[in-house]
């Protein structure tokens, strides 16, 4: 078959060609852009990460098109509806890094907790003084976790090590895994009282886009953090702003942007506030979870090549 890959480095493109070498392959390191639709016109199969937007005026381009395996659990950057109405199979990598993106989201919870960013920083300029940095504990705080799918029940898991109380809130409630990890399902709203900390890992959605808006942040405690290292789409960015400037928040910890990279006045001034911490879309990006990723994305594509779907999406 005729593959193209967008967004793969250099290690990423011989583990790929090593498992796909009886197809004709081509690379690019960078997301897919309209130019570069014109050079890949034959490509039948179209592998990318979430920076390549494949909306239909892209996929318009591509007629011989017939499957695109995005190396993502999300998806939100590819126009299913068009893929649907053109027959064009859409697979995704549905785990690969449960505890991976747990372990960064924990990572962002304690930073933000112990500040330790800003202890870091400062100590870098030379000055050594703990004065003025307070932080607060993680035990027995409560965290709030909006989603208990992969991601959310690894955090859970987390939580539950630090002695935290979690609440949690999803649409499909598994009542076996609040039983094992002792957490209560409530509702959305219950959750945002409650939550010294929430932290969102649901899909961007329709139902979803915006879920933290303006209403929902006067609904947390005041005082409260939220961690994002789902979609920055879940997240009303001039809401949280004005949030975090009123005090009604304490911090934020982001991993995901609106748009990716920053582009709006208001992310760039998120990038620059104190007590916001962003990471650039890296929480999945370790090299045991790439090679996950690397392992599925070809089982994708060996399992359509034997017509014999797997993880499909469309
Ligand atoms: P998952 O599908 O296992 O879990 C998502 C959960 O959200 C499910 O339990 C689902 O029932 C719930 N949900 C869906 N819509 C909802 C709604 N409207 N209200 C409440 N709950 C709802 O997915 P996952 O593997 O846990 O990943 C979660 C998200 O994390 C992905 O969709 C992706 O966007 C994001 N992600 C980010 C990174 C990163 O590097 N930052 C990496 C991987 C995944």
């Amino acid at each position: 078959m005729n593959i193209t890959f967008f967004e793969t480095d250099n290690y990423e493109k011989e583990y790929l060609e090593k498992s796909l070498k009886n197809n004709k392959l081509a690379f690019f390191n960078r997301p897919i852009n309209q130019s570069d639709l014109k050079k890949i016109g034959e490509t039948e199969v179209l592998g990318v990460f979430i920076h390549s937007h494949l909306n239909r005026i892209a996929l318009e381009k591509l007629p011989n098109l017939k499957l695109i395996v995005t190396m993502s659990t999300g998806y939100d950057h590819i126009d299913l509806g068009y893929c649907r109405k053109n027959k064009i199979v859409v697979c995704n990598v549905p785990y690969y890094g449960e505890h991976t993106v747990a372990e960064h989201t924990f990572g962002l919870i304690i930073m933000l907790l112990h500040r330790i960013y800003e202890g870091v920083a400062r100590v870098k300029k030379g000055f050594f003084s703990c004065k003025g940095l307070e932080g607060s504990d993680l035990k027995g705080k409560t965290l709030g976790v909006i989603g208990t799918g992969h991601i959310g029940e690894h955090v859970i898991r987390m939580a539950k090590a630090f002695d935290m109380h979690v609440v949690a809130h999803d649409i499909f409630q598994r009542p076996e895994l609040a039983k094992q990890l002792q957490f209560n399902y409530v509702s959305l709203d219950d959750v945002l009282k409650r939550a010294d900390i929430a932290t969102l890992h649901v899909p961007l959605t329709k139902e979803t886009h915006h879920i933290i808006n303006s209403k929902a942040l006067a609904r947390m405690k005041k005082g409260a953090y939220l961690v994002n290292t789902s979609r920055g789409g879940l997240v009303d960015t001039k809401a949280l702003i004005k949030a975090l400037k009123s005090n009604q928040l304490a911090g934020a910890a982001l991993d995901v942007l609106e748009h990716e990279p920053p582009k709006t006045k208001e992310e760039h001034e998120l990038l620059h506030m104190s007590n916001v911490l962003v990471t650039p879309h890296s929480a999945f990006y370790t090299k045991e979870a790439i090679e996950r990723i690397l392992d599925t994305t070809i089982g994708n594509i060996e399992a359509f090549e034997r017509r014999k779907l797997q993880n499909i999406v469309s």
